[in-house]
C-alpha cells in the first residue's frame, strides 16, 4: 500500500499527539543507573542491572522495561530479547516478582518503594555494529541489543557504570579520560547511540583538525603488517574532504572504534552521533584489506551530517516495539554511498577513472536485477525490515522483486548531482542542497523531540530544497525515478560533464537465469530460461552439458548462444532431476562511464569542478 503525501501528514499528526499525551501523564524517573559487569567473559554474559529510583507517584504503579526489537542503523528485526535470561527484580532487599508480558516486555508490579533494581543476563557473541560480543578478548557492545528501557521514560536522563574485567579498559565516542568508568547521557537513545569497547589491547590514535580531537581506536586478531599509521593519516584525508564540503562538525571529539576480526565473516559499519563503530573481516595486513576499510570509513564518517543529524522524520526517537517505516532511506543511505565514493576521490585516495569505474559497476548491478523495474527507490526504503540484515526463515523471492536503496539511492544521488550541477551550469550542486537541508532541518528548526536537535524530513523536503536550490523543478524527477521505476536519465546527466555510459554485452551471450554459488543454485529469475526448466534455488547441479560444474561454469556454457537447448542434471533432495534449459536473449550488460571525445571546455570544467579535490 502507498500512502498519499496529506494521509502521512495526517497520519504523523496524530501520533506526535497522542504520543506527547502519553508522555503527559508519566513524570520522569528520579533517577535510572544501568550497570554492566562481565564477570565471565567466556560465557558470553552480560550481566546488566538497571538501579530505578521512583518518584512517589510511581512508586505503585507497575513498571515494564522492553527490549528493542532492532537497533538504530540497521533495519532488520532482530527481536534482541531472545538472548536475555534470568530478569530478577530486588526492592528493600526482597525479591519482587518479574511477570513477562510478551516476547519484548517484562512488568515488575505492584511496587509501593522508592528504589527498585531490575537485573539480568544478556547473551552476546557477534561482533557487528548491530549485536554485541563477549568473550576471552574483550567486551565489544552496540547499547540497543544490551539495554532494555523503561517504557515510557526512554527520555528521562540515565547513568551508565561499567564494571570492567581487570587490566581491561574502555573506551566509546563520549570517553573524556582514560580509566572513565562512568557516564551521563541526557537519554536511553543517547546512550545506545554510544557503542562501547573494553578490552586490554586496542590501539589508539588521534590527529586534530580545527582544534577538534579524533581518536583512531584499532582492536586488530590478525597481523597489522605495519599499516596502521598510513591508515590514519589516510582516514585524517577523508575527514577533511568530508569537512570541507559539509563545513565544521557539531562535536569536539569524534571516536572510529575499528575492528580488524581476522575471522572471515564478521563485516559491519554502523554510524552514530560522535563514533562510529567499522569491523572488517580480515586482518589490516591481509591485501585489499586497507582499501576496504577506507570506503567504509568514508561511508560512515559522511553519517555525521546525513542521517545522524540531518534526518528521515522516523529516524530518532525510534519506536523500537515495531519495525523502521520511513521512504528516505535511499537519501539516508544511498547518498551516503554516492559520496562515500565521491570523498574518496576527493581526498585523492582514489583517481577519476577508479571513481567512474566504481559508479560503472553499480549502474550494472541496477540495471541487471529484475527488481529495479519493480520496486521504487521510496518502496526499497520501507521494505527495510526486510532486506536491512534480517533473518529469512521463510522461502522468499526478494532477490527478484527488491532493490537496494544503497545502490539505487547512490546512483540516484550521482544523477541528481549531475543534473543540478548541469542546469545551473555549475553554479549549485548537491553538496549545495545538502548544506541547505542540513541547515534547515537540523541547525535551523527547533526541537521537535527530546531526542536531538531540529527535526526530520520527509522525501519531499528535499524535493522541494533541491528544486530551490537548482531553479530547476524536480516534481516530474521525483515522480518517475524516486515513487516509479523508471530507469534514470544517466545520458543527460553524464553528457553535462563530458561523459557518456556504454553498454556492452556481458560476459555470456545468452540468458539462463539462475546465479550459482559453489555448485548450488542461489537464485532463479522470474520469467526466465531456468525457471522454464524447472529449476529452483537450492537445487544442486549434477550436470551441465554433460560436464560436471566447476566454478567455471559459465565456461562450460559459453559455447552456447541464444535458443540452444542445454541439458542440464540436478539434485534436490533425495530426488536427481533431468531438464533442459532453452538458453534466452541476453539480459546482462557491462556498463562504463567513458569521456566523450569531443568533450568541450565548459563540459570538462563542470567535471573538474565535480571530481577534483
Ligand atoms: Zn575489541
Ligand atoms: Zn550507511
Amino acid at each position: 500500500m502507498r500512502l498519499t503525501p496529506s494521509r502521512i501528514i495526517v497520519a504523523v499528526a496524530f501520533i506526535a499527539a497522542f504520543s506527547s499525551a502519553v508522555f503527559a501523564q508519566d513524570p520522569p524517573l528520579k533517577s535510572i543507573t544501568y550497570r554492566l559487569s562481565m564477570s565471565r567473559p567466556m560465557s558470553h554474559l552480560f550481566e546488566v542491572s538497571i538501579l530505578i529510583e521512583l518518584p512517589d507517584q510511581l512508586k505503585d504503579k507497575s513498571l515494564q522495561l522492553q527490549m528493542g526489537r532492532w537497533s538504530p542503523g540497521r533495519y532488520g528485526v532482530f527481536d534482541f530479547a531472545k538472548n536475555v535470561q534470568e530478569v530478577r527484580a530486588v526492592a528493600d532487599g526482597a525479591a519482587r516478582q518479574v511477570t513477562r508480558v510478551n516476547d519484548q516486555t517484562w512488568s515488575v508490579s505492584p511496587l509501593g518503594v522508592s528504589r527498585l533494581t531490575v537485573s539480568y543476563k544478556v547473551f552476546g557473541n557477534d561482533l557487528s555494529g548491530t549485536f554485541s560480543q563477549l568473550d576471552q578478548r574483550h567486551a565489544n557492545y552496540n547499547g540497543g541489543s544490551i539495554f532494555m528501557y523503561v517504557k515510557g521514560h526512554k527520555r528521562d536522563p540515565v547513568k551508565l557504570e561499567i564494571n570492567a574485567p581487570a587490566g581491561w579498559k574502555i573506551v566509546n565516542g563520549r570517553t573524556d579520560r582514560l580509566g572513565q568508568t562512568e557516564w551521563q547521557f541526557p537519554n536511553w537513545d543517547i546512550m545506545i547511540d554510544t557503542p562501547t569497547e573494553i578490552a586490554p589491547d586496542w590501539t589508539r590514535d588521534d590527529f586534530d583538525i580545527d582544534g577538534r580531537k579524533y581518536h583512531v581506536v584499532v582492536h586488530s586478531f590478525g597481523p597489522e603488517g605495519g599499516k596502521r599509521p598510513a591508515l590514519v593519516k589516510d582516514i585524517e584525508k577523508i575527514v577533511r574532504a568530508e569537512i570541507a564540503m559539509w563545513g565544521a562538525p557539531e562535536f569536539q571529539e569524534y571516536t572510529f572504534l575499528l575492528h580488524f576480526a581476522a575471522d572471515d565473516h564478521s563485516g559491519d559499519g554502523m554510524e552514530h552521533l560522535t563514533s562510529t563503530q567499522i569491523i572488517q573481516p580480515g586482518a589490516l595486513g591481509d591485501p585489499g584489506t586497507y582499501e576496504r576499510t577506507l570506503g567504509t570509513v568514508a561511508h560512515e564518517f559522511f553519517h555525521v551530517w546525513n542521517v545522524k543529524r540531518l534526518r528521515p522524520e522516523e529516524l530518532g526517537p525510534w519506536d523500537f516495539t515495531r519495525p523502521l517505516a520511513t521512504r528516505g532511506l535511499w537519501i539516508a543511505e544511498g547518498f551516503t554511498n554516492y559520496y562515500g565514493h565521491l570523498m574518496l576521490r576527493r581526498a585523492g585516495l582514489w583517481d577519476e577513472r577508479k571513481f567512474l569505474d566504481a559508479e560503472g559497476e553499480t549502474i550494472k548491478g541496477i540495471e541487471s536485477a529484475q527488481g529495479s523495474r519493480l520496486m521504487s527507490a521510496e518502496e526499497s526504503s520501507l521494505s527495510a525490515p526486510f532486506i536491512d540484515g534480517s533473518p529469512q526463515a521463510q522461502t522468499t523471492n526478494l532477490q527478484n522483486t527488491t532493490i537496494s536503496y544503497y545502490p539505487k539511492g547512490e546512483l540516484i544521488g550521482m544523477v541528481m548531482d549531475l543534473l543540478v550541477r548541469g542546469r545551473t551550469k555549475g553554479k549549485s550542486s548537491l553538496d549545495d542542497v545538502m548544506r541547505a537541508m542540513y541547515e534547515e532541518f537540523y541547525l535551523k528548526s527547533p526541537n521537535s523531540s527530546y531526542y536531538l536537535r531540529g527535526r526530520g524530513y520527509q522525501t519531499e523536503d528535499l524535493e522541494r530544497v533541491a528544486s530551490r536550490r537548482s531553479g530547476v523543478d524536480f516534481a516530474d524527477f521525483f515522480k518517475r525515478y524516486i515513487r516509479d521505476v523508471e530507469v534514470l536519465p544517466y545520458e543527460e546527466a553524464f553528457a553535462y560533464v563530458g561523459l557518456r555510459l556504454v553498454k556492452t554485452q556481458a560476459k555470456e551471450p545468452f540468458n539462463a537465469g539462475l546465479s550459482i554459488q559453489g555448485t548450488v543454485i542461489e537464485n532463479v529469475r522470474n520469467n526466465s530460461p531456468a525457471e522454464d526448466a524447472g529449476l529452483q534455488a537450492g537445487d544442486q547441479i549434477l550436470s551441465l552439458a554433460g560436464k560436471d560444474v566447476t566454478k567455471d561454469w559459465l565456461k562450460t556454457l559459453a559455447r552456447f548462444k541464444t535458443d540452444d537447448s542445454v541439458p542440464i542434471t540436478v539434485k534436490r533432495d533425495r530426488q536427481t532431476i533431468k531438464t533442459n534449459i532453452v538458453l534466452g536473449q541476453p539480459e546482462r550488460f557491462d556498463y562504463r562511464i567513458e569521456e566523450q571525445t569531443d568533450a568541450t571546455a565548459e563540459q570538462k570544467v563542470l567535471r573538474a569542478a565535480w571530481l577534483n579535490p
